[in-house]
């Protein structure tokens, strides 16, 4: 008999694992020990629930995962799942925030992590 979790949320936490160096708003990161992407964000595999693929195994990320889960925020395919910790392995859902891909990268330019070519040597 295959074990299985109570729901999605229980899963999730039992496959991270409380960061010591790693912080946001005063509560650790939870740093996924599961699959990584190429670009090194966490994967979870999961299943159609629904539709002609109902049943299937499909892949998703983790961190989009986390916070529909917990925070039971719909994210459309386009919105994203925005990191505030910067920490890419991070599925806390209090570390996460909807919205799109233009709020993303304006966050990064805000902190100063976005690359430019002509910064000033500092
Ligand atoms: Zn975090």
């Amino acid at each position: 008999m295959p074990f299985k979790y109570p729901d999605l949320c229980h899963r999730i936490v039992a496959n991270t694992v409380m960061a010591v160096d790693s912080f946001y708003d005063g509560t650790p990161c939870w740093l996924w020990l599961g699959k990584r992407n190429a670009s090194g964000y966490p994967v979870i595999s999961l299943r159609w629930q629904r539709g002609p693929r109902k049943g299937k195994v499909r892949s998703a990320l983790a961190h989009r995962v986390s916070l529909v889960a917990f925070k039971r925020r719909r994210l459309s395919a386009r919105s994203v799942a925005k990191h505030l910790c910067n920490n890419p392995v991070c599925v806390n859902p209090d570390h996460l925030a909807g919205g799109t891909q233009r709020s993303n990268i304006r966050q990064c330019v805000a902190e100063g992590r976005h690359y430019t070519p002509f910064r000033e040597a500092a």
